[in-house]
């Protein structure tokens, strides 16, 4: 008899135990705290750009994973169309500033972006980006100047920040440089583990790294091969380690150069490359709950238009209306914890505003 009643309380805890964790699973009332936070840009990439990889993959994205969508307006502080320095600055430091500008206001005053944010309150952070990380979209997360064509000064921002990992182009700005000093050198200095090519980006799995794969930019995809999303691989399995969480921002940096040269296959490459990257991010959030990934963009880029195309065959038809960006709001997708918090219309400023909430963090 009690070994009845022992196996009926056995059963009975069992069933407990499995309700409660599928009641979590389908209730939008238990969102787990934000631990993480995977920030990812498509430079320039709009609707048609994200519509041309899907008809180019067939009809299927990774991206479609995500639970929920909004949209954001662009504009810069001094323009209805903005580059990817202020558009960047918008969405790492939550202020609308000048074109041209990195991480500081339209006084030319430093403004703090969601990495340093994540620093200070003693999270790991980090950057993953297939430019040169000296290059606007990066470099707003990390630096303060007031111009993006002060490349080797964004370098030495990087050197002296509080940053985790960055990976990316643009060794020249370290070690070839006008005032003759090796950052390089600097970097391992201040704890970096120093790694040149992506193998051996591969093999940094504790600590600081500094990831400097290529002088200038890597290839264009396919030629550069799978760096994008190895790269972020790399940086997510390094940065698991902190258990106070991770900051990450990660950039598909060629949809945008790819459709300033007016390219709709390599518009497509990069796209689906990108995609690919979203894939490993979405992989780490469902193994971690506790995770938030946000894909949107600082701009469109080309005015690209699908004016035909074959699901089927992958076949895509487009036109660009334009040899630069346009000014037109820009998708803001979120899958993971408290992803809804990113549905509805708002500004790109609004994104920092919506992270450090869901963070804990004060503004
Ligand atoms: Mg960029
Ligand atoms: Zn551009």
């Amino acid at each position: 008899m009690k070994r009845i009643r022992l196996s009926l309380i056995v059963v009975l805890s069992v069933f407990c135990v499995q309700w409660s964790v599928s009641g979590n699973k389908t209730g939008q009332e238990t969102t787990p705290q934000v631990k993480n936070v995977i920030v990812m840009i498509g430079d320039g990439m709009g609707v048609n750009q994200i519509y041309a990889g899907l008809t180019a993959n067939r009809g299927v994205l990774h991206l479609e994973q995500c639970q929920f969508v909004g949209f954001s307006k662009t504009y810069s502080a001094n323009s209805y169309i903005t580059d990817s320095a202020a558009g960047g600055t918008a969405i790492a430091c939550g202020v609308k500033t000048d074109n041209g500008a990195i991480g500081v206001d339209t006084d030319g005053n430093p403004v703090k972006s969601i990495l340093e944010y994540a620093a200070e309150n003693g999270l790991s952070t980090g950057v993953v980006a297939s430019c040169a990380v000296t290059h606007a979209t990066p470099a707003s997360f990390v630096a303060h100047q007031p111009s993006r064509k002060m490349e080797e000064e964004i370098a030495a921002d990087f050197v002296n920040s509080g940053i985790t990992l960055f990976i990316g182009g643009g060794k020249k700005y370290f070690d070839v440089r006008s005032d003759n000093q090796n950052l390089l050198d600097t970097l391992k200095a201040k704890g970096f583990q120093v790694a040149l090519t992506l193998d051996d980006v591969k093999k940094v799995t504790t600590g600081r790294l500094a990831g400097l794969v290529a002088d200038e930019h890597p290839a264009p995809y396919p030629e550069r091969g799978e760096f994008l999303p190895e790269s972020v691989e790399a940086a997510i399995n390094l940065l698991k380690n902190d258990d106070k969480g991770f900051c990450l921002m990660v950039e598909g940096s060629q949809i945008d150069w790819a459709c300033h040269a007016n390219e709709k296959e390599a518009t497509v490459n990069e796209m689906l490359d990108f995609d690919r990257a979203i894939k490993v991010a979405f992989d780490y959030a469902d193994q971690d709950p506790n995770t938030l990934v946000i894909i949107t963009a600082d701009h469109e880029t080309g005015g690209m238009a699908l004016t035909g195309g074959d699901l089927s065959t992958g076949k895509v038809e487009a036109v660009y209306a334009s040899k630069g960006h346009t000014s037109v709001m820009v998708p803001v997708f979120a899958y993971g914890a408290g992803a809804i918090e990113f549905a509805g219309i708002y500004q790109n400023t609004d994104i920092l505003t919506k992270i450090l909430k869901l963070y804990g963090f004060a503004k």
